[in-house]
């Protein structure tokens, strides 16, 4: 009989990893958690999700002070410089630290803060800071490590003008004009960030559309939006070469441009944090862009050897990730049935944000599925006139023949939340999945949910011709 110190040894204490040990812990087990960081909470809450939106948060407010009608009379409009916004992030991330790491002290769960590696199936070597090496051993491990941007070898990221989505939280001015290179969610929503505290944006996007896995419609929208805010955005652009200098910063791209600015945030992909694992002494191995591969039960090819999260890749999102951990944790305690993550909403803190869930109109035509759409504008919602987040549109598309709910996009004030509801509708089974829901149902009034009904009488309208 082997004798192990725990039952499951989480590596990372980001959301994935959290709530394995939490739904491990929560279920009696004897769970630890693994952290390389000196703090808890993962690349989410130090240099991701948290950080981002905390700025988004501080520069949608300075934008609504510059453009109220209001404050218009009160006060001139004003600039802030990037660390001043920034700085509102240190508050909220102290706050999920000592909120995380209460989670952990109240439900038992052993923290050990250092590097950890692979010895064999059972046993783990940990690196504390101190440099001394810690042996331990468990019946189950879940790999929880996360990822960190990519970042190719002919780009100097130690040059000052040159940052990713993690360095850039380290900016300490505010450059006149950044570059930003990719335009996947991370640059889109930097796009935004950027242009709202006033810098000079150029978003280079290596594709034909921004963001191509959304509605057609809602990609075009944002393209708008970003323009009209003053990015610049340029498709079917791919970079040559950077060359970086003590005055600025040059980005040659393919098709002949050099874009000039003062600062580069490169936000092309990411990478698998698996590298410091030695993955072979559990006879794994990770693929060329560092991700772990899983079955519907979050296994590896080795059984007892677990992975969640962004290091095993699509969707790569924190909401994901929670409901991963948690996932791989009841598998572990022997529940043969869990859920595996393949349906989740999409959502987007671009200014205005995007949301959305189910199919797309393309998808649908691609699929010859009948389909109508409903829509409605959020100018023409009272919520909207009132709080003066009058942008935006909500989108439900429909079977003409029996009112089941397809798909729903949504772009404007409150999008990632006002989703949900419609989310909550499509995922009832059989007749329960209905557009008939939002017009039977009474919505406080004025609330952007309000959009629903108008939608869908918007919809059926549109059936009826009238
Ligand atoms: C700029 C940005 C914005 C984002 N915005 C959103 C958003 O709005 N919504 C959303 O849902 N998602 C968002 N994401 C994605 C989200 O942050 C990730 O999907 C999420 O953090 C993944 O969680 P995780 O638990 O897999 O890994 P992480 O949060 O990255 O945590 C992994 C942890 O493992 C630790 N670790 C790594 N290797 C070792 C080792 N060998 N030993 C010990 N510890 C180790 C790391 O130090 C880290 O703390 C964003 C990401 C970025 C970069």
């Amino acid at each position: 009989m082997q004798t192990y110190d725990y039952d499951v040894m989480v590596i990372g204490s980001g959301p994935s990893g959290e709530s394995a040990a939490l739904n491990a812990a929560k279920h009696n087990k004897r769970a630890a958690v693994i952290e390389e960081r000196p703090m808890v909470g993962g690349g989410c809450t130090h240099r991701g999700t948290i950080p981002s939106k905390a700025l988004r948060h501080a520069v949608k407010q300075l934008m609504r002070f510059n453009t109220g009608r209001l404050f218009r009379e009160i006060g001139h409009s004003r600039q802030i410089p990037y660390p001043t916004a920034l700085s509102v992030a240190t508050g909220v991330i102290e706050k999920q630290v000592e909120m995380r790491s209460k989670f952990y002290a109240r439900n038992g769960i052993e923290l050990h803060m250092g590097q950890a590696s692979f010895v064999d199936d059972h046993t783990l070597a940990v690196r504390g800071a101190d440099g001394v090496t810690e042996m331990l051993r468990a019946r189950d491990f879940v790999i929880a490590t996360g990822s960190r941007p990519y970042r190719p070898e002919d780009i100097n990221f130690t040059h000052p003008r040159v940052y990713d989505s993690d360095t850039i939280l380290d900016l300490k001015h505010t450059p006149r004009k950044i570059l930003i290179y990719g335009a996947g969610v991370i640059g889109c929503e930097y796009a935004s960030i950027f242009s709202g505290l006033g810098i000079k944006v150029e978003l280079i996007n290596s594709f034909d559309y921004l963001l191509a896995f959304l509605d057609d419609e809602i990609s075009v929208a944002l393209n708008y939006h970003l323009r009209d805010m003053g990015v610049m955005v340029r498709h079917r652009e791919e970079y040559e070469r950077v060359e970086a200098t003590e005055s600025g910063i040059s980005l040659h791209l393919k098709s002949g441009k050099k874009l000039r600015g003062d600062a580069l945030l490169w936000c092309n992909g990411r990478t698998g944090n698996t590298d410091t694992l030695n993955l072979p002494a559990v006879g794994l191995e990770a693929d060329q862009r560092g991700q772990l591969r899983v079955n519907r039960q979050y296994q590896t090819e080795t059984p007892n050897v677990y992975a969640v999260g962004d290091v095993i890749g699509w969707p790569s999102l924190a909401s994901a990730a929670y409901d991963q951990g948690r996932s791989a944790a009841a598998v572990s305690r022997g529940k043969e049935t869990v859920r595996y993550v393949d349906d989740v909403p999409t959502g987007i803190y671009t200014i205005p944000e995007i949301s959305s869930v189910g199919k797309t109109e393309k998808e649908l035509t691609e699929a010859c599925v009948p389909f109508e759409v409903g829509r409605a504008f959020f100018k023409d919602t009272a919520r909207g006139q009132i709080s003066g987040e009058d942008v935006g549109m909500l989108k439900i598309l429909f079977c003409p023949d029996t009112l089941k709910l397809l798909g729903i996009h949504c772009f404007g004030a409150e999008a990632t939340e006002i989703i949900h509801i419609g989310q909550a509708i499509m995922k009832h089974e059989g007749a329960g999945n209905t557009l008939r829901y939002f017009i039977t149902t009474t919505f406080n009034y004025p609330t952007m949910a309000e959009a629903y009904r108008i939608a869908a009488l918007n919809g059926l309208n549109r059936l009826t011709g009238s």
